[in-house]
């Protein structure tokens, strides 16, 4: 089957590549012929999965699904969560949300934080949402080179690398991504 990912973000398409059986093929937004930005407008990470989910559905017909991560520190009550993308401001990039957490951080012993994902799956007229949490900490330094965003400031619980020194598939097994795909995968086979 052929499913739209409706996501412009290349390092979540290559990640969802990497889990998917032979048989699902993602089509992008762009091979969609969708350009533009959907705002992300909600306030919890579900309701922007939906709303971008939606969005697709009711302006191209198409099905779809969309996801939506927030990290969530126990330290900072919870932040950024939803907005994680926003921490530092506006328009900033993924340097400056890391760069902001480590200072936001700095210091704290409680450490503990989770990336969480939310996936809205649009299908035959219905909507399905799946969930994926992973466990983990907020590193005092940056550690690795890989993946994107918080990567190289998380690390797994169980383990001594960050996701960012991780490969695609040992960083899909694991990841909050990862988990709430292998629900979805479950759901469409
Ligand atoms: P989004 O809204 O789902 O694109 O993600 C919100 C923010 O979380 C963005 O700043 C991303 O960089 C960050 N983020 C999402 N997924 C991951 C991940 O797997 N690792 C590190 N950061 C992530």
């Amino acid at each position: 089957m052929k499913i739209v990912f409706a996501t412009n973000n290349k390092n979540k398409v290559k990640e969802i590549k990497a889990l998917l059986p032979k048989d699902i093929e993602i089509l992008s937004l762009k091979d969609i012929g969708c350009t533009e930005e959907i705002e992300e407008t909600e306030d919890t990470i579900e309701g922007n999965a939906r709303l971008k989910a939606d969005y697709i559905t009711k302006n191209y017909g198409y099905d779809c699904f969309a996801d939506d991560t927030g990290l969530e520190v126990d330290a900072l009550n919870g932040a950024p969560g939803v907005m994680s993308a926003r921490y530092a401001g506006e328009d900033v990039t993924y340097e400056d949300n890391v760069q902001k957490m480590l200072k936001e951080m700095k210091g704290k012993i409680n450490r503990e934080s989770q990336f969480r994902t939310a996936i809205a799956l649009n299908l035959k007229g219905k909507q399905y949402l799946f969930e994926g949490i992973c466990k983990g900490e907020i590193l005092e330094h940056k550690k690795g080179e890989e993946g994107f965003g918080y990567d190289p400031i998380f690390q797994p619980v169980g383990f001594d690398r960050s996701f960012a020194e991780m490969s695609l598939e040992e960083k899909g097994n694991i990841s909050h991504r990862g988990l709430a795909m292998k629900e979805l995968i479950k759901f469409l086979k």
